[in-house]
């Protein structure tokens, strides 16, 4: 690591780059991992903050926390030093008072967390499309399926539906959207606008639409690669040739049934131009010739044909579902850090509140010392300058 200006070297460390959206926060994220002295945090935070960094909220919170926490410690520290006398009543008092209001924030902070923890720890999934394409048939196949389900969570109005699911043991949140049509109808727009930003606020998207009229899956186009899946629905209602084991194997992902990538890339309308004798697009027919093959496997988004009203195909859904859901918990660990900071915070209070009960000084000194220490796994270490600071501040020893 060498400053950019003045090409001073400043640390040898490990730079671990998160590109977004799969970070803890969903934005790109780069870890720095340095050497704990404060030569080299002091140097590395100040090039970070010449390039216009600055410190993280949560992070905000916890280095309050720690400061708080230190100053607790070393007024106590100090009292206990002071060889003569029992520890000052109104130092005492001081030190239970903060030490009380310390807990009491941090306890209100897991609350907030845990609120907020079943949506947030479920991979959001929005199933979009255009309105009777069968999405809300789709949410409840999938979550009578799954059986898991923990919570039906009803929009606000004519918006969002929510169901948190448990999918093949990862947890994972279905959006069932209102239909992405354009209307004059205000509320309407309001859900179509909602639909719209959850989709693009979603990990990963099902675009639904009708089997045979694929030029709906044209709007998929607004949210290419490889985390919208395509579900062409309602293939029981395809003429039967379409539903011939080849026919219906050839239009099975990974690539698209041409018809549909016309319908997507606008080189041809595809849509609504099925027959009245059942020449869909998922038809055999001289579209259908292996010179295809090669552009199928090019497309970047999969289509798995199903149906909701019947079942049929809904597990091949949750299986290619479930290997993307898995891939991202694979690659995030956001849960992982989460839990990690929850336990350390958990581990703070329980110290926090045996050092209220603590006897004696000493011990409680102890308590403390045990607490800044999980807090900081959090924040980084707490080293003993850090008390020797407060210290020699507050009571101008050596001074
Ligand atoms: P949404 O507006 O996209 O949520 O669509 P719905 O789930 O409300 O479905 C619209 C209509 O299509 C309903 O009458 C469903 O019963 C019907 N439908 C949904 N999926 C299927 C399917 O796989 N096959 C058939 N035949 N009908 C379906």
């Amino acid at each position: 690591m060498v400053d950019p200006e003045t090409g001073e070297r400043l640390d040898d460390g490990l730079v671990l780059w998160f590109p977004a959206p799969r970070s803890a926060t969903g934005e790109d994220v780069a870890e720095f991992h340095v050497h704990g002295s404060r030569a080299v945090l002091g140097a590395v935070m100040r090039v970070l903050g010449r390039l216009g960094l600055r410190l993280a909220e949560p992070g905000g919170l916890y280095y309050g926390w720690c400061d708080r926490l230190t100053g607790i410690l070393a007024h106590l520290e100090a009292a206990i030093d002071f060889p003569d006398e029992d520890l000052p009543p109104e130092i005492e008092h001081r030190i239970l008072t903060e030490t009380a209001e310390l807990v009491a924030e941090i306890e209100r902070h897991l609350t907030d967390e845990r609120r907020g923890e079943r949506l947030r720890d479920g991979i959001m999934i929005a199933i979009v499309g255009p309105p009777n394409a069968g999405k809300s048939s789709l949410l409840n196949r999938i979550a009578r399926r799954e059986a898991a389900i923990t919570s039906p969570i009803a929009g606000t109005t004519r918006d969002i539906i929510e169901v948190a699911i448990d999918l093949q043991g990862y947890p994972v949140v279905l959006a069932d959207t209102a239909g992405l049509r354009d209307s004059g109808d205000e509320i309407e727009a309001e859900g179509k606008r909602r639909a719209v930003q959850r989709a693009e606020n979603a990990e990963i998207r099902l675009f639904v639409f009708d089997a045979r009229h694929p030029a709906e899956a044209a709007d998929a186009a607004a949210w290419p690669g490889p985390d919208t899946i395509l579900v062409a629905n309602k293939i029981d209602l395809l003429p039967p040739r379409a539903q011939s084991p080849r026919g219906r194997a050839n239009s099975v992902m990974p690539g698209l049934d041409p018809g549909i990538k016309g319908a997507i890339t606008g080189l041809t309308d595809g849509g609504e131009g099925v027959d009245a004798h059942g020449a869909s697009p998922w038809a055999e027919g001289p579209r259908d010739t292996p010179g295809h093959d090669d552009e199928r496997l090019a497309l970047p988004q999969e289509t798995i044909p199903l149906a909701a009203l019947t079942g049929e195909g809904v597990d091949a859904l949750l299986t290619a579902l479930g290997e993307r859901v898995a891939q991202s918990y694979r690659i995030e660990g956001p849960v992982l850090t989460r839990a990690r900071h929850r336990q350390a915070l958990e581990e703070t209070v329980s110290a926090l509140r045996r050092s209220l009960s603590a006897f004696l000084p000493e011990l409680r000194a102890e308590d403390l010392r045990l607490a800044l220490r999980s807090l900081g796994r959090i924040t980084g270490t707490v080293d003993v300058e850090d008390l020797l600071d407060v210290i020699f501040r507050d009571f101008c020893i050596g001074k």
